[in-house]
């Protein structure tokens, strides 16, 4: 599932693939990923939707913003809600879940593959409709703002999943997060004092700077979590094995019906 880091990665990929180019074309070829909202089911994709895509896409491309694991690309006619959701991403080269391409005028196309349809492209004609959906119900960027104050007693980890507290963190970066700033995942939320709480703030950040420097600067990313992905992270799913840190081995447990990977040794037991 992507997280923040791949999230980011599509948008500067996308950016980069489109740079000095116009759309010519959109061709959809499966419209139950164009949606009326963002909060739409998969549909058949009503006619208007589709017309608005196709009219917004042909128009001079602005930019391209994130906010958490949404993207947003502006054009002058309205803008574009882009969710990859669990198995969405953007290519350029072959896919075998295509399902809307976009013909670039010299030639080229990108493709959104999206095998689940969890994912979902929103045309937006008003430009400050766009923006509302961009950060609507979520939390400050992971990346780009600081940490909010966590609040209650709900397990921490579960918190920094909580894209109403904070928007980008999955499953993957916020145990590798707590690791790093020695957190047990049970913590409860709130106890954390002002020097825990910088610790987790800049663990956070090294942790997604460390999963930029994973990804590379290629332009094809893989998902950790889908089947046959390579796992370059030290915790995840790597259960009895040495924590690279201290060495003791790591432990695992489920929480809220996901596996949590942590280190008894660096970062305590409950
Ligand atoms: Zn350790």
């Amino acid at each position: 599932m992507p997280e923040l880091p791949e999230v980011e990665f599509c948008r500067r990929a996308v950016l980069c693939w489109t740079a000095g180019r116009r759309i010519a074309g959109v061709q959809v070829l499966d419209p139950r990923v164009v949606r009326d909202s963002r909060t739409d089911r998969p549909s058949a994709g009503s006619p208007a939707a589709l017309e608005r895509l196709d009219r917004i896409a042909r128009s001079a491309p602005l930019g391209l913003d994130r906010h958490g694991k949404r993207l947003l690309w502006r054009f002058e006619a309205g803008s574009i809600l882009l969710h990859l959701g669990m198995t969405g991403r953007w290519t350029r080269g072959p896919s075998p879940f295509p399902k809307v391409r976009l013909l670039l005028d010299d030639g080229a196309a990108i493709t959104f593959h999206d095998p689940r349809l969890l994912g979902g492209i929103v045309p937006f004609s008003s430009h400050a409709e766009g923006q509302q959906a961009l950060s609507l119900g979520l939390g400050p960027d992971a990346l780009r703002d600081p940490l909010p104050a966590l609040p209650g007693r709900r397990p921490i980890k579960v918190v920094l999943m909580d894209q109403s507290v904070v928007a980008g963190l999955g499953n993957v970066q916020a145990m590798e997060a707590l690791w790093r700033a020695g957190l047990h995942p049970l913590q409860p939320a709130g106890g954390l004092g002002p020097v825990e709480h910088r610790r987790l703030a800049d663990a956070v950040q090294e942790q997604l700077a460390a999963t930029f420097t994973l990804l590379g600067d290629g332009h094809e990313v893989a998902y950790v979590e889908e089947p046959g992905a390579s796992n370059p992270f030290p915790l995840y799913q790597r259960e009895g094995e040495p924590c690279p840190r201290c060495s003791t081995p790591i432990a695992t447990f489920r929480q809220a019906g996901r596996g949590t990977w942590w280190c008894p040794g660096c970062q305590g037991t409950r």
